[in-house]
């Protein structure tokens, strides 16, 4: 599991996120929801040291992956990005390479060498729900594929690599409902082995996916942090602060 200690952020002198702690179990999914502009995806780019690669980006605190930090000296943010993968709003694939290719290409960057190529890209296919889709034009680019298809291709890239964790920043927000549906039970079908957070702005989704939920939120000019987590039937079914009662409800 992956837990966040007490984690602020700022860009320059600019705060953002205020004194984030969440415990994110293994085997299960977390989802993070709240309005825009609260620090949703600033926290998600801290859980796996993209935060780092911002100009002027500063944090404090800690991020631990199975009780290591991921920010120890001893720790390669490259290494810790391939532990931990991210999936975007947007999907992106590499538009001029083979989804064969695409699959595969995390896996150089991981320092991970494979025999069977063909089984692992079509394993990894298959858990998104890709594989179907696809078998007969493996040579394809990644750029022709329909947006919820490319979607399913990033995730199976996410997967080759064998992430402990796999983040996901409003992943279907670009996706027709039925592709949005087949992303959900990739979710489903993973998360027993691969820790999942997801950023979403669907409520329906939330409690479709999610395990656990956290609400951000921040006040005006105020960094973001948590008003409330628990588990999805908790936060949804009795909420304990008024705030996330009325933004669960649709009333903000
Ligand atoms: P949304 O739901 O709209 O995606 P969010 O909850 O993901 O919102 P973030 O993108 O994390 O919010 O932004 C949190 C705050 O950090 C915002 O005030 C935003 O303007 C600021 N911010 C985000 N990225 C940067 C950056 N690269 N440089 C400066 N400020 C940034
Ligand atoms: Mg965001």
């Amino acid at each position: 599991g992956l837990e966040a200690r007490r984690v602020s952020a700022w860009f320059g002198k600019h705060k953002v996120l205020e004194r984030v702690t969440l415990d994110m179990p293994p085997g299960s999914v977390t989802a993070l929801i709240g309005p825009s502009g609260c620090g949703k995806s600033t926290f998600l780019r801290i859980l796996n040291r993209m935060h780092e690669m911002i100009p002027g980006a500063q944090l404090s605190g800690e991020v631990l992956l199975a009780g290591q930090d991921i920010y120890h000296a001893s720790q390669r943010p490259q290494h810790v990005r391939s532990r931990i993968g991210m999936v975007f709003q947007k999907p992106n694939p590499f538009p001029t390479m083979s989804i064969y290719d695409n699959v595969l290409s995390g896996l150089r960057l991981a320092g991970i060498k494979v025999r069977d190529k063909d089984s692992l890209v079509e394993s990894c296919l298959r858990r998104a729900g890709l594989w179907d889709e696809v078998r007969s034009r493996l040579s394809t680019p990644g750029g022709a594929l329909s947006g919820g298809q490319q979607q399913r291709l990033c995730i199976a890239r996410s997967l080759a690599v064998s992430p402990d964790v796999l983040l996901m920043d409003e992943p279907c927000s670009a996706l027709d409902p039925t592709s949005t549906r087949r992303v959900e039970e990739t979710i489903a079908e993973i998360s027993s082995q691969v820790t999942i957070v997801i950023v979403t702005h669907n409520m329906q989704q939330a409690q479709r996916v999610s395990h656990y939920c956290a609400f951000f939120l921040a006040g005006a000019g105020e960094p973001g942090g948590i008003v409330e987590s628990g588990t999805t039937e908790q936060l949804f079914g009795d909420p304990h602060d008024p705030r996330t009662a009325d933004y669960v409800h649709g009333r903000f």
